[in-house]
């Protein structure tokens, strides 16, 4: 019996919201919130009549700490959710440390400006450092362990799929199957068709961001340093045979679990992070690229300020409505290479969705199927005391069992295979 506070109500958090009301044996109450408190109340009044969570809403600008602050005081939850974007992050880890209460969210802290010259400074320094370039990395939450763990309170984060699934994948096959493991390759496949030539499957600024960003691996030199390679975007390309999606292209990108991942996994020496992308999909993504489409700079028309990737976003098709249109698979999963009692081993996990049947169940389609759930599971671990660790923290830390006996039973069973085609 508890209280989630849950920010955000987009297409991952409209499947989380929905499988809290399939549990308020833990999920007693909640309350949705979000700039645009109508989306929340329309959600709400689509689930109550099916529930016995007790569902409220309320209007929420989460960009200011204190914003949060008033609400969570006013609401007394025992965990804030927050699924809204990357921007929010550090300002509701900053209300929860105010307010006393655990913290949860499904991606790492990205500023919405990134010109701004204070975090310009510090950013250019990490990639001076650290030698990678993406607009994303742990260092800014990790700067909040002192402090929650002074205060008692956990902070899980990146509970999706990648980052999130992938790390309890990890450390399950770390605690299971393998005494060491040396190599691992995060395969995310997405099989889906949805008929558009371009779309993006989740909030199309931070997606484009992400997938637009230089490639980077973490890799292991002579001496036995971990290192990260930078490569340029979507220049390390492999063909891969997906179990009950087929043959697909994937690229090698940049992703913030590798960053947890090495320093978690000991004696780990590479991993690399691959997402399979269609022809048409890099095409167009190349083209807005080369014509200033996914800038986040402000430029001036007819008297008004617009940012361009915000413009393309309201341009292309909403992700939370792909969901009726989106055929096929997702195969999203892990491949180790390590030893087990002095022998090479190598295990694949993995999961597969199907678009339709999510579609089926809760109205949406697989990826926001796949982070919603996880962020849900998430969640229950921390409000049942089964996560309960002071500090900042990734999936991998904690016990992976009970998290992948709770995905199963929300609808993302996993599958095995030891004896793995492996990626060269
Ligand atoms: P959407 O754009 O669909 O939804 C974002 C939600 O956040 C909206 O409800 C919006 O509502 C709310 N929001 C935005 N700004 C604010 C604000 N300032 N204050 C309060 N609420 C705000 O995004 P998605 O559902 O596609 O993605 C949600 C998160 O999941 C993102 O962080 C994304 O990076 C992450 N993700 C993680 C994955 C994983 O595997 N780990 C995979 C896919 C996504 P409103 O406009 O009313 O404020």
């Amino acid at each position: 019996m508890a209280r989630a506070l849950i920010i955000g109500c987009g297409a991952v958090a409209t499947v989380a919201i929905k499988k809290c009301c399939t549990a308020s044996e833990v999920f007693s109450e909640i309350c949705i919130a979000s700039r645009h408190r109508e989306n929340c109340e329309k959600l709400a009044q689509e689930l109550r009549p099916n529930t016995k969570t007790v569902i409220t809403t309320a209007a929420v600008d989460a960009d200011k700490a204190e914003n949060v602050s008033k609400l969570i005081k006013e609401y007394k939850p025992d965990l804030v959710m927050n699924i809204a974007l990357p921007y929010q992050d550090l300002a509701i880890m900053d209300a929860c440390l105010e307010c006393g209460v655990n913290y949860m969210d499904t991606a790492n802290y990205e500023p919405e400006n990134i010109d701004d010259p204070e975090w310009r400074k510090v950013y250019d320094k990490r990639v001076k450092e650290q030698g990678f370039s993406a607009y994303f990395d742990y260092s800014w939450q990790w700067a909040y362990k002192e402090k929650f763990e002074k205060a008692g309170l956990t902070a899980l984060l990146g509970s999706g799929f990648d980052p999130g699934v992938s790390q309890a994948y990890c450390a399950y096959a770390l605690k299971h199957q393998f005494d060491t493991i040396e190599e691992i390759d995060i395969l995310d496949c997405n099989g889906g068709d949805h008929g558009y030539k371009f779309a993006t499957n989740f909030n199309p600024e931070i997606n484009l961001r992400e997938v637009s960003a230089p490639g980077s691996y973490w890799d292991t030199d002579a001496n036995g340093k971990g290192h990260w390679v930078e490569i340029p975007a979507m220049s390390i390309k492999r063909e891969y045979v997906f179990d009950e999606v087929g043959k697909k292209d994937m690229y090698l990108l940049h992703h913030e679990e590798i960053e947890s991942l090495a320093q978690n996994i000991p004696g780990v020496k590479r991993i690399r992070f691959f997402m399979t992308f269609g022809q048409s999909y890099l095409d167009h993504m190349r083209c807005l690229e080369d014509v200033g489409m996914l800038s986040t700079q402000p430029i001036k028309f007819q008297g008004q300020d617009i940012v361009p990737i915000q413009f393309l976003k309201a341009l292309l098709p909403d992700p939370a409505s792909l969901g009726p249109r989106t055929v096929g698979k997702t195969n999203i999963g892990c491949i180790f290479k390590g030893t087990k009692d002095g022998k090479p081993k190598t295990y694949y996990l993995y999961n597969v969705c199907d678009h339709q049947e999510c579609y089926k169940e809760l109205g949406s389609q697989a990826i926001a199927y796949t982070t919603g759930v996880p962020a849900m599971c998430g969640a229950m671990m921390v409000l049942t005391g089964k996560w309960n660790k002071p500090g900042v923290h990734t999936v991998e830390e904690f016990d992976p069992d009970p998290f992948m006996e709770a995905l199963t039973k929300y609808g993302l069973p996993w599958k095995e295979n030891f004896n793995p085609v492996l990626v060269d």
